[in-house]
């Protein structure tokens, strides 16, 4: 009998848990032709969200648990829970319901046909702030204008994939890891399959700004060198201005004002805190890779 994991991440989420194991449990059960487990991971928070899944493991061996030590971030849990998995195929989906549950037998057909990777397309989105739909827009664009590998618009991690592709990604050495770039570069057959997004059961946002921040630039730096040339030829394009700059001052014999210095001399200083930054991003990233510490630390295992 094939085996169908799902792989929650939780952080602070126990306003949700119980409703998230339930529904799961509901649609997963009722799968005739598969076996299932459900991992979640405890992505280090302090409130019961431990201990609720926890008793829940307790009840259903089905259910396992990998508990962080503190909080890694989503794409680590993610990637634990991915690790952990002994389905042929497996689902990623949010705590907070937002993904719905009852699409997971749609998707185990779509994996039947042949598919790798099936991923959710946002058709709509409720319950997110303007802000956020504005910004999650510019950040694709952005990302698929500099990345050579195309990052599908209007998705987010709720996806199914196949055991092996799941094997590759986890598999990889990097550190940051952004997912849903990972996937896509893996280039495995995948399929799109739209589904309106809803609002959260209970709670708020956990991704925070900053969290938003490190999730774009992950994206961004790790699938892109772009930005380091870009900064090349910004910095060219500003030695041929100030060269013009120079010809005219000599030929008109133009006597500059000192607002004009102030303006020309915060502009470079600009660019170039700009080209440092954009450096120190990759650098920083390197330093990562060679530290080479784990991606996440495992406090606690229950049912693994
Ligand atoms: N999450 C996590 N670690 C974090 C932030 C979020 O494991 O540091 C989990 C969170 O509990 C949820 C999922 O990642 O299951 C997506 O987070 P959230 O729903 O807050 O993001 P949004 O849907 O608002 O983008
Ligand atoms: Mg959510």
């Amino acid at each position: 009998m094939k085996k169908v994991s799902v792989v929650i991440p939780m952080y602070f989420e126990e306003s949700v848990a119980n409703e998230c194991y339930n529904k799961v449990k509901n649609v997963t059960e009722n799968l005739e032709k598969y076996d299932y487990e459900i991992i979640f991971v405890n992505d280090g928070s302090t409130d019961k969200t431990l201990s609720i899944i926890e008793n829940i493991a307790k009840e259903n061996k089905k259910v396992k648990v990998i508990s962080f030590s503190r909080n890694f971030g989503h794409q680590a849990a993610v990637t634990a829970g991915l690790r952990a998995s002994e389905g042929d195929a497996i689902i990623i989906m949010d705590a907070d319901l937002q993904d719905p549950p009852e699409l997971i037998p749609k998707m185990l057909k779509k994996w039947e046909e042949g598919y790798d990777v099936i991923y959710g397309k946002r058709t709509k989105r409720d319950g997110e702030t303007v802000f956020k739909l504005l910004t999650a827009k510019a950040f694709y664009n952005i990302l698929n204008k500099l990345s050579d590998v195309e990052i599908p618009k209007d998705t987010g991690d709720f996806r199914l994939v196949d055991k092996n592709v799941a094997d590759v990604v986890c598999n990889l050495p990097e550190h940051n890891k952004f997912l849903r770039g990972l996937f896509s570069w893996t280039g495995y057959n995948q399929c799109p399959f739209e589904y309106e997004r809803k609002e959260r059961v209970a709670g708020k946002t956990k991704y925070s700004l900053k969290k938003m921040l490190k999730l774009a630039s992950d994206g961004i730096f790790s699938f892109s060198s772009k930005p380091l040339k870009i900064i090349g030829y910004i910095g060219i394009c500003f030695i041929i201005i100030s060269i013009i700059f120079l010809i005219c001052g000599i030929v008109i014999k133009d006597k500059t004002e000192l607002n004009i210095i102030l303006c020309i001399f915060s502009l470079f200083t600009g660019i170039i805190q700009i080209s440092l930054w954009t450096i120190g991003e990759y650098i920083s990233r390197i330093y990562d890779e060679v530290k080479g510490r784990p991606e996440y630390i495992i406090n606690k295992k229950i049912n693994l």
